[in-house]
């Protein structure tokens, strides 16, 4: 599956504020939204007065970037949410959180998805016991998501062990710290979920 492999900063600062998408780096001096707030490729903000479509695409791009995905991947999971009960926009966050390389993320086994997106490509996880290379698998309640045996020989897995403890798992989540596997508790509510995304627009966005 295609994914961007463009600097990760400048999606950032195309949407002017923070997508956390390279970790401990994102928390730290260097993170390039606050050493300069202007969008790239330009010398000086722009003053036009930005549209209702211009606002309801950026909220539409600024989710697809958080979770690291390409616009025909992000739509396919919007379609999936429109099929089920419910509201669409908190389906659609709900789908994005349970792909297992975000689950991944969330169990602290990567410091950002582009990483846990790495992690489970390269064979490192498994989902129920079987080894699963595929980031866009949706997980389900009662899965569990553990280390392949393979993946805990690697000098990765042993510097994450020691960061693990300081890590917070979310409450739809359990972590069983002595195995490192975490299982799905529950589907995770719109109120677990802490991104900054109003998916009511991205809604807006795709019913034009
Ligand atoms: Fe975005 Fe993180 Fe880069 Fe800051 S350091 S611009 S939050 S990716």
């Amino acid at each position: 599956m295609a994914r961007y492999i463009g600097p990760a900063c400048r999606l950032c600062r195309r949407q002017g504020e923070k997508l956390m998408l390279k970790g401990d780096r994102c928390t730290g001096k260097k993170c390039a939204v606050d050493q300069r707030s202007l969008p790239p490729g330009r010398g000086r903000p722009q003053r036009r007065k930005i549209s209702d479509r211009a606002l309801q695409l950026r909220e539409k791009q600024k989710a697809r970037h958080t979770y690291g995905l390409m616009e025909r991947q992000f739509r396919k999971h919007f379609a999936e949410a429109g099929k089920r009960p419910g509201l669409t926009g908190e389906n659609m966050l709900q789908i994005l959180e349970m792909r297992l390389d975000n689950v991944v993320f969330r169990l602290g086994f990567a410091d950002s998805r582009r990483q846990a997106r790495q992690i489970v490509c390269h064979g490192h996880i498994s989902l129920n016991g079987r080894k699963t290379d595929i980031p866009s698998c949706i997980v389900k309640v009662g899965d569990v998501v553990a280390w392949q045996e393979r993946g805990t020989r690697t000098k990765y897995y042993e510097i994450m062990i020691d960061q693990i403890p300081g890590k917070i798992v979310p409450e739809w989540l359990s972590l069983d710290n002595d195995n490192l596997s975490g299982r799905v508790m529950a589907f995770p509510n719109r109120n677990e979920i802490d991104h900054k995304i109003d998916e009511k627009v991205i809604v807006e966005y795709y019913s034009r």
